[in-house]
Order: C-alpha cells, then structure tokens, then sequence
C-alpha cells in the first residue's frame, strides 16, 4: 500500500486540476517563517503536521498563525514530535480560507461490487465513519465508461450544491475520477471540501495508491511511508512481516492462523508486536532469515505456531534451530512453539534437541508465552 502524504496528494490534485488552497511542505521553523515572509503563503495560514494518520484537526497537529512568526512557533511545536508513533518531519503551510461549509467526497474501491464507488457526504470535516448512513450518497461507477454526468449530478444533489459550485463540483469530480483511475489508486478522498464563497478548495487530500499497481508507477516506488525499516527489508526479501505496537514476536503459516494467533494471543492478554507469516514455505534458509529479522524487533517472547499441511514440521524446526544458534545470548528471547501436522514428531524431536518444548495445546501454549512476554519464565 503506498500512502502518500498530504503534501504529494496535492501535488497531485494540483496536476488533476483540483483545486487546493496555496502552500507549501517545509522541513523546519525557519522555513516555515520564511514562507510567510515571502509571500509564498499568504497570512492568516495553517500549520498541519505531514504524517500519515488522519485526525490530526482533533490531535492538535493543525494549527493556525496570523504571523510570520506565529507560523514559526507553530511548526516549531509540531515538527519533531511524535503523532501517533509517527515522528512529524515535515509541515504543510497553507493560506487559512474561510470556510462556508466543510464536505466530503472520495473514490474508493468497493470490494463487494468489485467496481469504483463515489461517496459525497455534505457532513465533511469529520470522520465519515462517524457519520450517519442515511447522510453519505454512494455511487458505484461503471470503469469502462467512465464517470458520467448524471452521476455527478447525482452527487451535486446530495452536497445540496446548485448553480456555479454544482458547476465547479462537475469538473471537480471528473478530475478526481481521472486521477483515481490514471494513478491506480484506491482510494482519494477529500475530506474536507470546502466551499469558498462560489469555488471548492480540496484543504485535505488523502490517496492511497493500488500495491498490485505499483509496477506501472516506479515514480512511487520510493515512497514506502508507511513500512517500518524492518518491514521494508522484509519486503525485499519477499517475507511477509508486519510490525505492531505490542512485545510478543508471532511466526505461523498461513494468513488465516496468523490471524487466529494474533486473536487467541489477544484473548489471554498479550500484545503482538511483530508477525510473520510463513506462508506455504519449509525452506530451512527462509525460516532462518524470516527469524533473524524477527529477532531484529527485539520481540519479549516468540510463539511459533505451524501447522503442516504441505509444509514439513521437520524443515520448519530445522531452519528455525540454525536461527536460534545465531542469535547472541545477550538477545535471546523465550521461545514457545506448537507445531501439528506433518512430520510433527520429528520437528519437536529437533525443537527438543534444542531446549524447545512444544506446547500441544492452543490455549496452553499462548499462556505460556503471554506470561513469558510479561517477565515470567
Ligand atoms: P485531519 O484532521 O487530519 O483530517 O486534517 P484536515 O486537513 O482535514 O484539517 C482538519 C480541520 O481543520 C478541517 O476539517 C477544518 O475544519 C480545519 N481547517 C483546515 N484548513 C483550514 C482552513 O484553511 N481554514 C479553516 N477555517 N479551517 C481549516
Ligand atoms: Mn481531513
């Protein structure tokens, strides 16, 4: 998933020819101070911390100066700190509108109807989950078409737009459609919309850009936001490895009991921090690399849970006992497995050999390591 920050969604808004307000991304305080100063971006302006998660208006990471240096002390305070575990590098400096009203309108890919969906809501400016069913318009577009007139209509009807902003809503929505679709997104949302006297100003731009699309748009590909350094060199290697905020490392086959594990580990109290599935591979070598780079997140404790179905119990321990005699004593982590399935005698026999017990049972073996993760044994 390439998620693109504010700053190059607008970018590339701007490309589309959807309007947004003038400003510009800057790195540090000064910078900020002196895009006021030269004119760059007109005062009163807003400040809005260049992260990836959403409700930064609610969070504090959006401010507003009257001064060049108000501006500076606002992107002072923001850059640097930490957003949702994100750490604010940048800020977008923008000319402060006076909003009529705030809307909201995106693409997005609705997966029941395999087709580009178009929702309007004339309650933007808040999350659209929180709003109100019977207040958001769907519309599931046609590809091959293309976005056609009546829906945008449609669509003007529900933001309660008329007259010249009807107007500017139809040419709004055809170039948003026409990124959505030429940049394989799935997903541009402008949230808010905001009505400026007679014109639409996009003050928000969220686009995620289709992973399966991403040969097509190398210009994308060095913008990995959103992986953690450890998942990006889990990528190269083709290791699906994802990181999460809790202490307890998970390795398991498959994406459905990966998924079960990380509930079950849930139901007794512990908190996953990283997981890796395995998927249909035994390679001993695989094992091993996917293991060293879980050991790299510095989980607490380590559940292992394989089921072997096309895959060797055996393989699985061989390569994960290589991994283990490689990891330095000072980093060792305790480690409880459940391995089922086949060759399950000889893969706990080699576990064995290597002072590794394995747990049988689902709900024993997750207690085991949830106490071992809170400092027990
Ligand atoms: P989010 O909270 O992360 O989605 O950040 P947004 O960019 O959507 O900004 C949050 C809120 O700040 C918006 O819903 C607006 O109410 C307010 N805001 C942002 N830009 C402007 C602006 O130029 N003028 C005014 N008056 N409010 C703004
Ligand atoms: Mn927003």
């Amino acid at each position: 998933m390439v998620k693109l920050t504010e700053g190059r969604g607008k970018e590339l808004f701007r490309k589309y020819g959807v309007a947004v307000p003038r400003g510009v991304v800057v790195g540090s305080a000064e910078a900020a101070e002196r895009a006021t100063k030269d004119g760059s971006v007109p005062l009163p302006c807003v400040i809005k911390a260049q992260v990836l998660a959403g409700g930064r208006g609610k969070g504090g990471a959006v401010r507003f100066a009257s001064t060049a240096e108000e501006a500076r002390s606002a992107a002072a305070a923001i850059l640097g700190s930490s957003f949702q575990g994100e750490t604010v590098r940048e800020v977008i400096l923008e000319e402060k509108v006076a909003i009529g009203r705030e809307l909201y309108v995106s693409f997005a890919l609705d997966r029941t109807a395999r087709l580009p969906i178009l929702i309007a809501s004339a309650r933007g400016g808040v999350e659209i989950e929180s709003v109100d069913d019977a207040a958001i318009d769907r519309q599931t577009i046609d590809p091959f078409p293309g976005l056609l007139a009546y829906e945008r209509r449609q669509a003007a009807h529900a933001l309660g737009l008329t007259g010249p902003l009807a107007g500017e809503l139809d040419r709004l929505l055809s170039s948003l459609y026409r990124l959505f679709d030429r940049e394989d997104a799935e997903l541009v949302e402008i949230n808010p919309l905001a009505v400026v006297g007679e014109k639409l100003l996009a003050l928000d731009a969220k686009v995620i850009i289709e992973d399966d699309a991403a040969f097509r748009h190398p210009e994308y590909s060095a913008i990995r936001d959103d992986r953690t350094p450890l998942e990006e060199i889990a990528r190269e290697k083709e290791i699906a490895f994802v990181q999460l905020d809790g202490n307890i490392g998970v390795i398991a086959n498959g994406a459905g009991l990966t998924m079960a594990t990380l509930d079950v580990l849930k139901e007794f109290g512990g908190a996953p921090g990283v997981f890796l599935d395995l998927g249909g591979t035994d390679d001993p070598k695989k094992v091993s690399e996917a293991f060293l780079l879980m050991a790299l997140a510095k989980p607490r404790a380590v559940f292992l849970n394989i089921f072997g179905g096309v895959t060797r119990c055996d393989t699985v321990a061989k390569g994960l006992v290589a991994a283990l005699e490689s990891v330095p004593a000072s980093e060792r982590f305790p480690l409880v497995a459940r391995i089922r399935g086949n060759a399950e005698t000889e893969g706990i026999a080699i576990l064995r050999a290597a002072g590794v017990t394995s747990v049988p049972d689902l709900k024993a073996s997750a207690q085991a390591v949830v106490a071992a993760a809170k400092g027990g044994a």
